[in-house]
């Protein structure tokens, strides 16, 4: 390696110098909300289960059963041999969940992302993006040879002044993508006023509902539901592994057009293995389920209600909302250690949940980032709350 180990090896230094480094907890259980890891058990409170169909009964059947039907793996793009009628069932499925006329799987949704951009936009077109939109999203327009605008996040005076921007370029076509949840804030895209400028400006809307499909409106279909904005959404990218059951996968949800020419040109449809035949049927009753049922929706709000409510009342500070994402601050200068310290006090009284810092999130503005799930009883989100409550006596 001529010397690279070495400039690698300080590379880690300088990350762990930081204190960026990422360590991995090795979990010894399914993913639930009642986890063991090999530090001991925990209740956890960080994943994206925010159905709790991670483990259920029904899925993991599903996907048991699937094993025999159609085997271990494709072996395959889609486009050669890798389609098989359940896949099909499964992109019609989704349409019909998120209310568009067709979706098309990619292997993840970082991949959809990464694949859409380049597809529908060249150099003539021009792409508006809020700044805080997940990475694949801004990979995807790196890789697309569109003019690039930004915004602010959720900033609607400023989506205003870049749609004016682009429209003095004389773009053929714009497209204004955002989050429909943000991650880090639980916070919603404003859909409906970013529709009424897409309409004026003739501009299209991409929405990644990573973080709400499922469980975010009425029937859990995502944000444009909740914003009031069911088929003026123009594309809709998201993941299955998330509240979907969280196995693997992603897709876009969109116009007949836009599916079937991402079917055509989209690279990693085209050059990615087909999602595997357990994870189609898995994901196929993960969305059955999340059609059929409110429950786990009306538990997952109570929890989220109920613990923005307790944690209010023991005196932290909340970012504001209704999403199951909830940010527990702690500002200034000494959050970032603050924040952390609680974290790990938590953990040793096996509460499960992460520290966000500088620079993950803007710097002063350090979070636990608690998430809340339809598989969490009261007792357990009781129980998170004291550990809080603990954890700050002991760190002061
Ligand atoms: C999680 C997430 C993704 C990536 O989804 P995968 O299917 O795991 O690749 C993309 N976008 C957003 C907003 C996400 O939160």
């Amino acid at each position: 390696m001529y010397g690279v180990k070495e400039q690698l090896r300080a590379e880690l230094a300088q990350i762990e110098a930081d204190g960026l480094t990422k360590k991995e907890r090795l979990i010894t259980t399914p993913q639930s909300s009642h986890i063991a890891t090999t530090q001991g058990e925990a209740l956890n409170f960080c994943a994206n289960n925010y159905l709790g169909l991670a483990d259920h009964p029904e899925i993991v059947g599903a996907a048991r059963d699937a094993l025999d039907e159609w085997g271990f793996g494709m072996a395959s793009v889609r486009f050669i041999c890798g389609t098989q009628t359940q896949h099909r069932d499964l992109e019609r499925a989704i349409a019909d969940f998120v209310g568009t006329e067709d979706s098309i799987l990619f292997p993840s949704c970082f991949d959809a992302n990464g694949g859409i951009f380049e597809v529908l936009l060249g150099a003539e077109d021009a792409v508006i993006s809020d700044e805080l939109n997940h990475a694949s999203i801004i990979d995807g327009v790196r890789l697309s040879k569109a003019r690039r605008f930004r915004y602010q996040n959720r900033d609607l005076d400023d989506l205003r002044a870049q749609l004016e921007a682009a429209r003095e370029g004389e773009a053929r076509r714009i497209l204004i993508v955002t989050d429909g949840a943000f991650s880090m804030d639980g916070y919603l895209a404003p859909l409906a006023q970013i529709c009424d400028l897409a309409e004026e400006f003739g501009a299209m809307v991409m929405v990644d509902d990573s973080h709400a499909t499922g469980f975010v409106g009425e029937k859990g279909r995502g944000s444009h539901e909740a914003c009031g904005v069911m088929g003026r959404v123009d594309i809709i990218t998201s993941t299955l592994g998330k509240a979907l059951g969280g196995g693997s996968g992603g897709f876009v949800a969109a116009h007949q057009e836009v599916v079937d020419l991402l079917k055509q040109r989209a690279r990693p449809y085209l050059f990615s293995n087909a999602v595997a035949p357990t994870v189609v049927a898995g994901s196929l009753k993960a969305i059955q389920l999340a059609r059929d049922s409110d429950e786990p929706r009306r538990v997952l709000r109570r929890n989220a209600e109920l613990f923005r409510q307790l944690m209010t009342e023991a005196g932290f500070e909340l970012l504001p909302g209704e999403h199951a994402i909830v940010p527990v601050m702690f500002p200034g200068e000494d959050g970032a250690r603050t924040a952390s310290q609680i974290a790990d006090a938590m953990l040793v009284k096996g509460v499960y949940v992460i520290a966000f810092s500088y620079p993950v999130v803007p710097r002063g503005r350090a979070r636990i980032r608690v998430q809340l799930s339809a598989a969490h009883s009261e007792d357990d989100v009781r129980a998170c709350v004291d550990a809080f409550i603990a954890a700050r006596d002991e760190v002061g």
